[in-house]
């Protein structure tokens, strides 16, 4: 990657964490994708140097950066090879964190927080519901008050990463049915509740995935679940408003991660189309092997643009009430998609210029792709950023 244009705080980041990451090697994560093994050890590594809090208010024990540290470090850890499953270990507790820490209250965020980031507590982020699915707004699961003290929650989350090994979730739920509000985007709340798997009420159950296989990806049950109400954050009600800041930081990472992983799987074709010989010269010497690895290196840098502008425009929008949050939005959306499908050709790209080598675990290429499809489905998929973006960018009548 080029790295012109980027500040002296996140080349620093970048070389910190990348040293971090240089003791995980490649075996270490395709053991762990192959045995789905949490790596425990590698979320450990980046929480006892603080990193983990990186864009958290330094009072909280955070770094006090911003997002566009954060992703520089989001890239640099998928980068390393540690691909998806490495990112997503570790990513929520950096986006969930940034609605609980804006709007969450004093007693909440000191207790809370400080444990986020000294790694004793890991958190995921439930949003996704079975029967809902992208349709947000509509979700169904109910935090219902049962007392002044109490909510109980009862439905259903699905994909949840992390809910075997987190101890929080930063839960959105409806706390008014839709057909008492005015707005469907009105009568969500959001929590950051304890994930307590034992306790009665709440089922976890590990779903069998393609690739990332070290981070397990649930579905999570409630059924009459109780939560003190002070784990809400922020007013009753106004939960979709501010989940909203955490999804655009969200987005904003996943175009790094999906950036990192397409340079790692890039730098490998490279390699590999270097060295291997046939024909009596080395493949690379083919116009049909380099040409298509230099147009997705132009795609990657295109869209590292895109993406470092979306999150240098989400930190900007955190002093300056001036910048709409839909032009955050539409930046950090558009950022993603063109990260995510940049990066997925050059994944394909590496694999294919392996040749069968490209399908042999050994070569990691294989890991990277079956990967690279996450940040193209989730958290939004391209469909709903193309919606998105004709609307709210192009003054499309809106589609969905
Ligand atoms: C590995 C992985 C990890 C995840 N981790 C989490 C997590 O930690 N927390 C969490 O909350 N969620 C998580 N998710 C869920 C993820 O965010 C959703 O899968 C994603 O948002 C898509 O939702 P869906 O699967 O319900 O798709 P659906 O809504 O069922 O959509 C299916 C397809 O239809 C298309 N479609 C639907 N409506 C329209 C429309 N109006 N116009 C055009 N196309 C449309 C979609 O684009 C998609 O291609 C994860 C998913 C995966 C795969």
């Amino acid at each position: 990657m080029e790295l012109t244009g980027f500040s002296d705080e996140q080349l620093t980041v970048r070389d910190a964490v990348s040293n971090i990451c240089s003791r995980f090697p490649n075996t270490y994560w395709q053991e762990h994708d192959q045995k789905e093994q949490d790596p425990t050890d590698f979320h450990a590594a980046l929480a006892k140097d603080g990193w983990l809090g990186i864009a958290l208010p330094e009072h909280l024990g955070g770094g006090g950066l911003g997002i566009s540290e954060a992703t520089m470090m989001m890239q640099t850890i998928t980068q390393s090879g540690a691909g998806m499953a490495g990112a997503q270990a570790i990513h929520a507790n950096v986006y969930a964190t940034q609605p609980l820490a804006k709007f969450g209250s004093e007693e909440q965020v000191n207790e809370t927080i400080p444990k986020i980031i000294n790694g004793t507590w890991r958190t995921c982020f439930g949003v996704t519901e079975p029967n809902t699915g992208l349709e947000t707004l509509k979700l169904k699961t109910l935090a219902k008050k049962k007392d002044e003290h109490t909510y109980t929650v009862s439905g259903q989350k699905i994909w949840i990463t992390c809910a075997q090994v987190a101890s929080k979730m930063i839960l959105l739920a409806r706390t008014t049915p839709l057909e008492e509000v005015k707005k469907s985007s009105q009568g969500l709340s959001l929590f950051c509740i304890d994930l307590d798997r034992g306790h009665p009420g709440l089922d976890v159950q590990k779903i069998k995935k393609m690739g990332g296989r070290a981070v397990d990806a649930n579905e999570v049950f409630f059924d009459n679940y109780d939560i003190p109400a002070s784990t809400r954050i922020g007013a009753e009600n106004d939960g979709f408003k501010i989940i909203l800041h955490g999804m655009n930081a969200e987005r904003c990472l996943l175009a790094g991660e999906a950036l990192g992983l397409g340079y790692a799987a890039l730098e490998k074709a490279v390699q590999y189309a270097n060295d291997r010989v046939v024909f009596g010269r080395p493949i690379g010497k083919n116009q049909g092997i380099a040409h298509p690895l230099a147009d997705a290196w132009m795609k990657l840098e295109a869209a590292k643009l895109a993406t470092y502008h979306a999150a240098r425009l989400y930190d900007a929008s955190a002093a300056d009430e001036s910048i709409p949050m839909h032009s955050v939005g539409v930046a950090a959306n558009s950022a993603k998609y063109l990260a995510a499908e940049a990066a997925f050709t050059a994944c394909e790209r590496a694999v294919l210029t392996h040749g069968g080598m490209g399908y042999a675990m050994e070569y990691d290429v294989e890991r990277y792709l079956r990967e690279i499809l996450v940040p193209r489905i989730a958290p939004v998929s391209r469909e709903m950023i193309m919606n998105y973006v004709g609307e709210k960018a192009l003054g499309l009548p809106r589609s969905y």
